[in-house]
């Protein structure tokens, strides 16, 4: 289960970023050929989360899908099954344009609370 290690991943990014302050809502940004599924993502999050300044926040995740670019002529073309070759050019020199991410895009937090007035 590598959503559970990914899972881990964002808590901690999340975690450096918060600063201290709760987090409400994590963005990320998830490319299709990571393989991650999205309820699988979630479950492992709310587990990892708990106790550290990430529990009870949403996960809002963007789905990106796999696309490739073409060197030779700049084609690029969404893909379902990686075939790394140029529908445009028959060019076989290509690179992955997207679907490879797995990046918190941002997050949201709680305004920092007076310490005693609660
Ligand atoms: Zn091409």
């Amino acid at each position: 289960m590598h959503e559970l290690s990914l899972s881990s991943a964002i808590v901690n990014t999340v975690a450096k970023h918060a600063e201290g302050r709760r987090v409400t809502v994590v963005e990320l940004r998830v490319g299709t050929l990571r393989q991650v599924i999205p309820d699988t993502l979630e479950f492992y999050f709310e587990f990892v989360a708990r106790g550290t300044l990430c529990e009870g926040a949403r996960l809002k995740q963007e789905v990106i899908d796999a696309r490739l670019r073409c060197n030779g002529c700049g084609h690029e073309w969404e893909i379902e099954i990686p075939a790394f070759r140029c529908p445009e050019c028959a060019g076989g020199d290509v690179e992955i344009a997207s679907g490879n991410e797995f990046e918190v895009e941002a997050i949201e937090v709680e305004e920092a609370q007076c310490i005693g007035q609660r």
